[in-house]
């Protein structure tokens, strides 16, 4: 170990209080610290390169260090780091938001930026609020989500969160939401088909019985990413957009994971052609380099806004960094990048190749499901899967599996005890190989060999 590294791990457990961390634990081991990142690989400051198997947190498209998003950001910066959207505009925010409309599902033609996926579904949740309040229909204020939902931390978005691990104790300072059960395609045959069966009931349900009340469906289309990587059965989004519809509830598409090609589709929405009222994207849009989100609204909604200044319909509503010309910029990059490179296109071929190497996962004694969608991927760790029981959480599973990982020269992030695979967009087949041979050892090293 360097000086330079004990330095900065010093500096490190006085300083820092990280994200979803037990600082006890944190700061009973030896920190792990980046210093630089190249394609796919990142390297800690000791030297050390490891693969970057999770896309920093579901947010590298290109890999890392990318001649043409550097390029980017420095011409802007030789222009204007930040300006404000606050009664006037600036380039790069204009240019972006014209591409968002143009590559988005039909009717999304309006862009309001923030700068994290949590803002952005904040803006979704009150805009689709003061939507019914504009139009004069009261009393549609009750939002509905997804049993495991996970749409960020702000309070908003933790209202309409469903993970108790990390929901529950705040309850009492949030606003009351209704869930319905996420699908799951991993069921096989008629259990597949009952479980989209049981949501779409549960919904009907619901808008028969309260529509008058409900403003919004808040949905992870396709693939539900927090709460464990769970795939929908075909057609069940599209069922849930047209009770929507039907119902006149609004519907809010949060892509904050799965867009930009996660899923094999610029948006999961694509896959089944729904047209939601609101979509929220961030992480891959600016390729995971800078912090850009936006709420993609419809003409429609953007219509109940747009009135008499006395009419008090405005949105009040924004952030100190909303269309930060850097972060749009390279933006507008990472999506010139992403057409040139067809690198939405090439999302199935490496996802078909990554599940037939993690095939032989399959008659593993402690792997359950591997759910796959595109390139988001994830490993169900059981401790008996004959008896069909889980690991309890104090086994940490799924944490023991990602350090092995890591030791053996991947990074990643579990959910419990599903081991996750998020690699970039842009990964080879080769680094592919080398990453999912990492994952599988790790797998049966820990699961096995009781690492
Ligand atoms: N929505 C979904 C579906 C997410 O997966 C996430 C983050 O993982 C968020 C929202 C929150 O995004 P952010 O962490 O940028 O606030």
């Amino acid at each position: 170990m360097t000086a330079n590294y004990e330095r900065l791990s010093a500096l490190n457990k006085n300083y820092l209080w990280h994200p979803f961390t037990q600082m006890k634990d944190y700061n009973a081991s030896d920190p792990f610290i980046i210093e630089r990142g190249e394609g796919v690989m990142l390297y800690d400051v000791n030297g050390r390169a490891y693969y970057d198997g999770f896309s920093s947190v579901w947010l590298n498209v290109h890999g890392h260090n990318v001649p043409e998003l550097n390029e980017a950001i420095t011409d802007q910066l030789g222009r204007v780091a930040h300006s404000t959207l606050l009664g006037m505009a600036n380039v790069p925010a204009i240019e972006l938001a014209e591409k968002l409309a143009e590559i988005s599902p039909r009717g999304l033609n309006k862009v309001f930026y923030s700068d994290s996926g949590a803002t952005g579904v904040e803006i979704a949740i009150k805009m689709a609020f003061q939507y019914w309040h504009n139009k004069g229909i009261p009393g549609k204020t009750t939002f509905v989500t997804m049993n495991q939902a996970y749409h960020g931390d702000t309070l908003g978005a933790v209202s309409v969160g469903a993970i108790p691990l990390y929901h529950d104790i705040f309850r009492p300072m949030l606003f009351p939401s209704l869930a319905v059960p996420y699908p799951s395609a991993s069921l096989i045959g008629e259990a597949e088909e009952a479980a989209g069966e049981a949501t779409l009931n549960a919904l009907r349900e619901l808008f028969e019985t309260r529509g008058n009340e409900i403003a919004a469906l808040i949905v992870e289309p396709i693939v539900q990413g927090a709460g464990g990587i769970i795939v929908m059965p075909p057609g069940c989004l599209r069922r849930m957009a047209e009770l929507c519809k039907e119902h006149g509830v609004l519907l809010i598409a949060d892509e904050v994971a799965t867009g930009f090609g996660r899923t094999g589709s610029m948006f999961a929405c694509g896959l089944e052609a729904v047209e939601p009222d609101l979509m929220v994207v961030g992480k891959g849009l600016t390729g995971g380099y800078l912090p850009v989100a936006a709420t993609l609204a419809t003409d429609e909604v953007y219509s109940a806004f747009y009135a008499d200044y006395e009419e008090q319909k405005t949105f009040f509503h924004g952030h100190s960094f909303t269309g930060n010309p850097l972060g749009c910029a390279v933006a507008l990059a990472s999506l010139k990048l992403m057409e040139e490179r067809r690198i939405v296109e090439g999302v199935d071929g490496k996802s078909r190749f990554v599940g037939e190497k993690l095939a032989a996962l399959a008659d593993r004694p402690h792997v359950g499901e591997i759910r796959r969608q595109g390139l988001m991927l994830g490993i169900e760790l059981m401790r008996d899967k004959a008896m069909g029981t889980a690991y309890n959480w104090e086994d940490r599973i799924g944490v023991r599996t990602s350090m092995r990982a890591r030791e053996l020269g991947m990074l990643t992030r579990p959910l419990g005890n599903v081991v996750v695979f998020i690699p970039p967009l842009a990964s080879t087949e080769a680094e592919l190989d080398a990453m999912t041979g990492i994952l599988m050892q790790a797998v049966v090293d820990v699961t096995e060999e009781g690492f």
